[in-house]
């Protein structure tokens, strides 16, 4: 465990358990250099207690490089609870988690995310102040999607020569909270939408008030257009996913699109500029950290404005060192947390 966490340079580790409510819960703080460790809580059925701390780990990690270039005051950190097969008293257990959150004293602020609501972080506010996207605050992924928009256009523009999108050509995986307001606004835009989702319901709504052409999920990573924005899950580009792409461009929402930076470096061989996925999807960050800060909404639009100027710095400096845009945002965010 603690060479997991040298290697992960994970700062701390804390984990509680609940029999009353069936609480298991995990959270992974990593760096604090920058202020109080934010970053989501998971609520997931995981195969086994190690797969929950790894991924809490990992997470954990992605959040610091995340803030640092969003140029937020904040750390990186991740919780994970493990789903019980059955719960009696989902308010209750999430409860005992903000009991948990509250022990550590303002090191860590935990947010929605996979599994979890805003109804569940009322719960959680009732016993600690450190935790946003609560009903009153609102959730993040519209602020996610338009912070993704804004950094279509900077990508459009570094690798097409234009941050018009009228008439360009988009792929879409993944329609959800995310995905969908992207393809809303996209549409706004002018472009042609390609969609695809495991829920047939989804795509069937894109299609009907936004136009969009359906494609089966197994065939969008290979569909000729512009820019593909994954918008699902984690880990779609691999060594072998990569060699099918048709776009120019990969710009989306989704965490940890790659499943290793060697696949930046074959997107760099084959001329598809990738965003690297952390700065283009920091705009639901963006919004809790100073949602939770008491910043307006007009300070909030201001900040949002540096995912798309922090993409250009990293593109223009790809383009001069011939380098993956994800490896100059990994070096960016580095310098700050460690230097
Ligand atoms: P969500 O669960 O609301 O939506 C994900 C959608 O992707 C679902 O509709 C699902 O059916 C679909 N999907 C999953 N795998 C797919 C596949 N192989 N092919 C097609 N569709 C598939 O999640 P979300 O909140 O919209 O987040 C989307 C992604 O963006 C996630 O990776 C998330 O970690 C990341 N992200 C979200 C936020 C946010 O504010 N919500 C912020 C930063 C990053």
């Amino acid at each position: 465990m603690f060479a997991m966490m040298e290697a992960a340079r994970l700062e701390a580790l804390h984990l509680t358990q609940d029999p009353v409510t069936g609480l298991k819960a995990i959270i992974a703080i990593h760096n604090t250099r920058l202020g109080p460790a934010l970053g989501g809580c998971r609520y997931l059925v995981y195969p086994d207690e190690q797969s929950a701390i790894r991924d809490a780990m990992r997470l954990a990690q992605g959040m610091s490089y995340k803030a640092a270039l969003a140029g937020l005051a904040q750390g990186g950190g991740k919780a994970v609870i493990i789903r019980p097969a059955h719960v009696d008293n989902r308010g209750a257990l999430f409860e005992a988690f903000g009991r948990f959150i509250e022990t550590l004293n303002g090191r860590y602020i935990t947010a929605v995310d996979s599994g979890t609501s805003s109804a569940d972080m009322d719960c959680i506010a009732q016993h600690t102040q450190h935790v946003t996207s609560t009903t009153s605050e609102g959730d993040p992924s519209p602020h996610t999607a338009m912070g993704v928009f804004a950094g279509i256009r900077a990508t459009a523009l570094a690798r097409l020569g234009s941050d018009d999108l009228e008439g360009l050509r988009v792929a879409i995986q993944g329609l959800g909270h995310v995905g969908y307001a992207l393809a809303e606004q996209l549409h706004a835009a002018g472009v042609e939408l390609l969609v695809s989702d495991l829920d047939a319901g989804r795509v069937r709504l894109a299609v009907e008030q936004l136009g969009a052409q359906p494609v089966p999920s197994a065939a969008l990573l290979g569909s000729r257009c512009d820019i593909l924005a994954p918008c699902g899950l984690g880990g779609i580009l691999n060594a072998e996913s990569v060699g099918q792409l048709r776009c120019s461009a990969v710009a989306g929402a989704a965490n940890n699109q790659l499943a290793s930076t060697e696949v930046a470096d074959t997107l760099q061989r084959r001329g598809i500029l990738y965003a690297p996925d952390y700065v283009i999807n920091a705009g639901g960050l963006i919004y809790v950290a100073l949602r939770h800060k008491g910043a307006s909404q007009v300070a909030i639009t201001a900040h949002m404005a540096k995912i798309s100027q922090r993409l250009a710095e990293i593109y223009a400096q790809a383009e001069a060192d011939h380098r993956s845009p994800a490896r100059i945002a990994d070096a960016l965010a580095e310098a700050v947390l460690y230097d």
